[in-house]
């Protein structure tokens, strides 16, 4: 069994942009490409966890979205990045403008199903792992799928939470607190 780093998407691997549809749009955060490079040598997996409202809000395709975390692997590699091995993402929403994706779901952050999936799929001690994100529904989601959790204040920390089928549980606490994806890979790589 490996250990897993599951990573948030928007804020933590490439900036947070209103609706990235567009691949032309996708900014790699400054150090992402050499912190992945660090845990993967460290023999983690790494897992992108992604919630992606846009598909339920009918804005854009589950197609597209696969389209935009294609281009965002090339573009991490390009800059030395290593290979990611697994992308997830939740297109559902309980208010969902599409009827086919309006549902309670049990992949959408905080709920840690994507989390529990890769973990049966990657064969991942979940214990062993951690969860990184920039919002406290990932560090949530992370908490309840058993592993250990860093939360990154890139901004999206100060945002009022995302919509959810249930309250947010407000006793949960990230294990660690950074500012960037790099000072979290340093935390983790010294306290795994
Ligand atoms: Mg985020
Ligand atoms: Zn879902």
């Amino acid at each position: 069994m490996s250990a897993a780093i599951f990573l948030d998407r928007d804020g933590v691997l490439i900036e947070d942009v209103h609706l990235l549809t567009n691949p032309r749009d996708i900014r790699v955060l400054e150090g992402v490409p050499q912190a992945l490079r660090s845990l993967k040598e460290a023999g983690f997996q790494l897992i992108v966890i992604s919630n992606q409202t846009v598909v339920a809000r009918g804005l854009f395709t589950e197609q597209g979205v696969c389209a935009i975390n294609a281009e965002m692997e090339r573009l991490l590699e390009q800059a030395g990045g290593p290979h990611l091995d697994g992308f997830y993402f939740c297109p559902h929403h309980p208010k969902a403008t599409l009827p086919a994706y309006r549902i309670a779901c049990e992949c959408r952050k905080p709920r840690p199903g994507l989390l529990l999936r890769a973990a049966r799929e990657h064969d991942l001690n979940l214990g062993a792992s951690f969860m990184v994100g920039d919002r406290i529904t990932d560090i949530i989601a992370g908490a309840r799928a058993g592993c250990r959790t860093v939360l990154i204040e890139t901004g999206k920390h100060e945002a009022p939470p995302i919509e959810t089928v249930e309250p947010l549980d407000e006793s949960v606490q990230p294990d660690h607190i950074c500012v960037a994806l790099t000072a979290a890979a340093e935390w983790i790589l010294r306290v795994r």
